[in-house]
């Protein structure tokens, strides 16, 4: 059974949590100590008590931990990425990427962490000097979901650790194998005790538990808009700050003028890859009326020329749904949508392989519109619906009208639109003639309305959300 991170000592318990690969549910991947409150509230104890010397530790430090970790996950990239399309189910190529992007964070933030940046400035008063720097927060709770089991955390802890905070890290109990890699890597990269601790468990249980705990001063999550709801209302009494990255249901536009061949490569690989279990896929497919019919059996033709299968294999492109409810989940809006009216063109059947897994057929939903469930409701798999629109007024406005606001796409050759649409779109990122998912890691990530709250993350943003400004006035005697 694989430890928790706890002040800097590796602790067992006697429950365990198995990590199943979702590609073949016998193949257990390993078995994790669970947390209970008790060795939450043990790893929160231990963060607040290494939390003052850490805030106070220099860059140099912060720079070399930072680096090694970056370094070693570089170096590992082939073999975590196995451990990740195993515990999770993406594409090995994929996984190896998303372990990429996971070092490459680490790096980018330990160089940040030599970034110091300040100002002075001269004050309105005669013979006073005024001084706006950054600190630490202070206890950082971090809890993670699921589908991108290391550039998440990776993305929360780096920032985290560059700018001082001290770190409890909850990964989703559907994952906690890279979580514990990368609590392995941190351990031995040199991070002191209780800089860095990692707790396994339910969200109800461990996740509760921080929400609970006064000690921790911030919380940065991820995940579904339910529980971010929940970390929100916790987290009030206490007037905690909070940063919460939650749910999408991401427009892709494609005009009449579009590229026919792009905006089926965007559409398909926005909605569909990493089985659709992405919070910037494309699930809302807006499309004008004279393209409509050649881009629906474009993209229907290449569903059909996708191979779904074990997550390992080389010639999959698109691996299993990550367990058994979000399957159902997925089953029951393709039935939903269906009921209500939709028109299953594509996909949308259970698959059969070799190993027992939750292999689900991308299925492509068209004579949609925007009213129904299936394009109101966040499914989080790999379903898409097509909803008609006559002209780009009507896309723009079927785009918004939604609560979310985390990634809209537009494919068009139209400057004019393009520029329009990156204007008007209310998101948080807007793509032209790229997919809606698929994002670089040296920039802000995040979204509006009921996809985000609070500062950015990622990038030289991050610091508005791990730092607090102090202003400092000097008067020289
Ligand atoms: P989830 O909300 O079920 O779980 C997220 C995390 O919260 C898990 O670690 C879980 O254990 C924990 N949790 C659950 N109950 C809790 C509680 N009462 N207190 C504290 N923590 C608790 O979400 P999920 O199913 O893991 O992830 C899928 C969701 O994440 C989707 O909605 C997706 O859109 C969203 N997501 C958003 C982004 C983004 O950046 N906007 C990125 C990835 C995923």
């Amino acid at each position: 059974m694989k430890p928790m991170l706890i002040g800097g000592e590796w602790v067992t318990t006697s429950h365990g949590i198995e990590n199943i690969n979702p590609s073949d549910i016998h193949d257990i991947v390993d078995v994790y100590a669970q947390a209970g409150r008790a060795e939450t509230q043990q790893a929160i104890a231990a963060a607040a008590a290494a939390a003052p010397k850490w805030a106070l530790s220099g860059p140099q430090e912060r720079h070399d931990i930072l680096h090694r970790a970056g370094d070693e996950i570089l170096a590992r990239k082939q073999e975590l990425g196995e451990l990740l399309a195993r515990e999770e189910g993406k594409v090995l190529p994929e996984a190896i990427g998303e372990v990429a992007r996971a070092g490459q964070i680490f790096l980018f933030f330990a160089a940040e962490a030599l970034r110091q940046r300040g100002d002075v400035v001269a004050s309105v008063r005669p013979g006073v000097g005024v001084e706006v720097t950054r600190e630490p927060v202070g206890v950082v709770g971090i809890i993670a979901p699921w589908n991108f089991p290391i550039a998440i955390p990776a993305w929360k802890i780096a920032p985290a650790l560059c700018y001082g905070n001290t770190v409890v890290f909850k990964p989703a109990e559907l994952v906690p194998g890279s979580a514990w890699a990368l609590a392995d890597i941190l351990h031995r990269a040199g991070v002191p005790a209780g800089v860095f601790n990692m707790v396994v468990g339910p969200g109800s249980v461990v996740g509760q538990t921080m929400l609970d705990d006064p000690r921790i001063d911030a919380i940065s999550f991820t995940g579904s808009q339910a529980t971010g709801a929940r970390v929100a209302s916790a987290s009030l009494p206490f007037l905690r700050k909070i940063q919460l990255e939650m749910g999408g249901k991401n427009p892709l536009v494609v005009l009449d003028d579009a590229d026919l061949d792009n905006a089926v490569f965007c559409a398909v690989n926005g909605a569909f890859f990493s089985t659709g279990q992405r919070c910037t896929a494309s699930s809302r497919l807006i499309v004008t009326e004279a393209i409509h019919d050649r881009f629906v059996s474009a993209v229907a033709d290449r569903l059909a020329a996708l191979r779904i299968g074990h997550a390992m294999n080389a010639e999959t492109d698109i691996g299993p749904v990550v367990d058994a409810t979000q399957l159902a989940q997925n089953q029951d809006y393709i039935a939903i949508a269906r009921s209500q009216g939709a028109h299953l063109r594509a996909g949308g059947d259970l698959v059969r392989r070799e190993t027992e897994g939750y292999f689900l057929a991308p299925a492509l939903l068209t004579e949609t519109v925007p009213d129904m469930r299936i394009n109101r409701e966040e499914v989080f798999g790999p379903v898409a619906s097509v909803i008609r629109v006559r002209d780009y007024e009507e896309a723009l406005s079927v785009a918004n009208d939604t609560e979310f606001g985390l990634s809209a796409g537009i494919c068009t050759t139209s400057l004019k639109y393009a520029s329009d649409f990156k204007r008007k779109a209310q998101v948080g990122m807007v793509m032209v003639n790229v997919p809606t998912a698929g994002v670089d890691y040296h920039v802000p990530f995040g979204g509006r309305k009921s996809s985000s709250y609070g500062a950015r993350e990622q990038g030289s943003y991050a610091a508005e959300f791990f730092t607090i400004v102090k202003t400092a006035y000097t008067a020289a005697y």
